[in-house]
């Protein structure tokens, strides 16, 4: 088989096109063609009017090494490479060890399938409750008003991206093709085939919780075990023989302890309670930069029509989206973030008393509005120096304020670009109605986000606005804050997945710096399991 790159074709191709297009590429007779499989489907809109198909194709021939030897020094044109996952390991019959998983988000989720289905039955510590009690208490904070801090948007079944866009794609580094395992194991767990071959897939929040279900009953059938409300509180370290800090198990928020010592931590950005033990522990971690800003909201169709031109509509290319950077006069770079087509901005707080903001979507993306974080990157020297958990308490200063200007109640702060671009509060809205739920306070947004991170954004919105005609429209709203763009802290580990200074211990996914987006954290999961596995097996290190 060989694999064939960047054949393009437009939009409205008729189906058997695509066949006439290998062989006219390749230069092969009709006979020679036996199968063609598309990998991957993307499109190149940059010009609205001619809007391309861009497939990768893996092209079955009758003999594909002279094609291949005739276009050896092509980029385009290569064997199809090898994707099949191989295990690194086997758990040894009546092995007793039992590696811990804190965390059930797509990072732990992954890093458990992956050590149950090499036969080592992890045990998964989830400090929030299985997804369907879950999404009732996410949908209480939505509709009434009540946080549950120990079970939200960020804690429980799932992760951080349960009620999400689910978008499934990544700009990692990935030879090893583990992002293809992720979504192999996400198509067996119910999500729809489409999202092995199209470039931008994503999922949509209900199907997440299905999938979320199917794996944890693999999982289980295969002698792994989830405990749910298990709030790990305290990390038990000791110092082994050799001299060196080996975790030896964990402690819970009801005083039990699990004994391991095999941990892999894989519990998010917002685990800030969970910093702070960590840190009390001894384990080495260090700031790290981050961003903050606010959600924008514009009508969908207004980007559709921006991107799409006269296919705004057209079913192949579904609801548009958008990524933006402006690299600021400040020397800071402003940039859209986590871009939701055809969704609402929700409430996405797991702390009392204080407003976050972040997107989600149904798989349609069919709701009237665009939305995506418009943010700001700052760093631990120039804008939270001092401590390793400096930038939880910058986090933290903006979320009770924008508490405090939504009302109290954990309304939304909100303003209209015009409005913000004017520098006058806002003291209503205009046509494009803010989606977040439970609601926004017209206000100034300016009030309480530091005059760096609003220079920043005046700045970028007209640049915005020349990119995608309507950006910075008066009436475009902002709500705001949006502080939990990735961890504020990295968790450093060395070549084998363990912590710099505690063995034993696997920090992994987006809490620890090494992840940001379901896929990537994904990708993260399956390879400290695979660490795990060395370890517990005595193998060496991956190359
Ligand atoms: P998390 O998903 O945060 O999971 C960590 C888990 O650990 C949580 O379930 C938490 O309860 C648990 N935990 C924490 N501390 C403890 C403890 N002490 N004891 C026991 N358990 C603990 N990414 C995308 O790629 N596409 C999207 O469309 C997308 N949309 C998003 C929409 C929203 C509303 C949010 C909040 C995030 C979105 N993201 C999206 C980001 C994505 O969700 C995260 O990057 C991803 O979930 C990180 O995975 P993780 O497993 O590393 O951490």
């Amino acid at each position: 088989m060989l694999r064939l790159h960047e054949l393009k074709l437009p939009l409205d191709h008729a189906p058997e096109a695509l066949r006439q297009a290998v062989l006219d590429r390749l230069g092969v007779a009709e006979a020679e063609l036996l199968d063609i499989h598309v990998f991957r489907r993307g499109y190149d809109a940059r010009k609205k009017h001619a809007i391309l198909l861009i497939y990768t194709l893996d092209v079955t021939l009758r003999d594909a090494a002279p094609v291949l030897a005739r276009f050896a020094r092509d980029p385009h044109v290569g064997p199809t490479p090898d994707t099949k996952y191989r295990f690194v390991g086997r758990a040894a019959p009546g092995d007793a060890r039992r590696p811990l998983v804190i965390g059930a988000g797509p990072c732990g989720l992954l890093a458990g399938l992956v050590l149950a289905q090499m036969g080592f039955r992890p045990i998964i510590l989830e400090r929030g409750k299985e997804v369907r009690a879950r999404t009732k208490d996410t949908w209480g904070l939505w509709r009434r008003s009540e946080l549950n801090p120990e079970s939200n948007v960020q804690f429980g079944e799932g992760g951080a991206g349960t009620f999400s866009d689910g978008k499934l794609y990544s700009q990692i580094k990935d030879p090893q093709h583990h992002g293809r395992k992720v979504l192999e194991e996400f198509v067996r767990a119910g999500a729809p085939e489409e999202i092995l071959f199209l470039s931008k897939p994503h999922i949509g929040t209900f199907r997440l919780v299905q999938m979320v279900e199917h794996m944890r009953a693999e999982i289980e059938q295969l002698g792994g075990e989830y405990r749910f409300s298990s709030r790990v509180t305290d990390f038990l370290v000791e110092t082994a023989a050799d001299g060196a800090r080996q975790i030896r198990g964990v402690a819970l928020a009801d005083g039990s302890t699990i004994e391991s010592d095999h941990v892999v931590l894989a519990i998010g950005h917002s685990a800030r309670d969970t910093f702070e033990a960590l840190l009390q522990s001894g384990v080495y971690m260090e700031a790290k930069p981050f961003s903050v800003g606010f959600r924008i909201e514009h009508p969908q169709r207004m980007v559709n029509e921006c991107r799409f031109g006269p296919s705004a509509g057209n079913k192949l290319l579904g609801a548009a989206d958008y990524k933006l950077v402006h690299h600021g006069s400040d020397n800071r770079s402003v940039y859209s973030f986590c871009m939701c087509p055809g969704g609402t901005v929700v409430a996405a707080t797991s702390e009392p008393g204080r407003v976050v903001t972040n997107g989600m979507s149904q798989y349609q993306r069919a709701e009237r509005n665009a939305n995506a974080a418009i943010v700001v990157g700052i760093e631990p020297e120039r804008d939270y120096p001092g401590h390793v958990l400096a930038g939880v308490d910058f986090q933290r200063r903006l979320e009770e304020a924008a508490f405090v200007a939504g009302g109290g109640d954990y309304r939304a702060p909100a303003q209209t670009v015009g409005d913000f671009l004017a520098g006058r509060p806002s003291t209503s809205l205009g046509a494009v109605e803010p989606s977040y739920k439970p609601g926004v306070t017209p206000t100034d947004l300016a009030a309480f986000m530091p005059p760096f991170v609003i220079a920043a954004i005046r700045e970028a919105l007209p640049a915005f606005d020349r990119q995608i005609k309507g950006f910075a429209r008066p009436d475009a709203v902002m709500t705001g804050v949006e502080t939990r763009t990735s961890s504020p802290v990295r968790i450093r580990r060395g070549a084998d997945g363990q912590s710099l200074n505690t063995r034993g211990l696997f920090p992994a996914g987006e809490g620890a710096g090494y992840a940001g987006g379901i896929l990537s954290a994904g990708v993260d999961g399956i390879k400290m399991a695979e660490a795990v596995a060395r370890s517990m097996l005595g193998l060496p290190e991956a190359v």
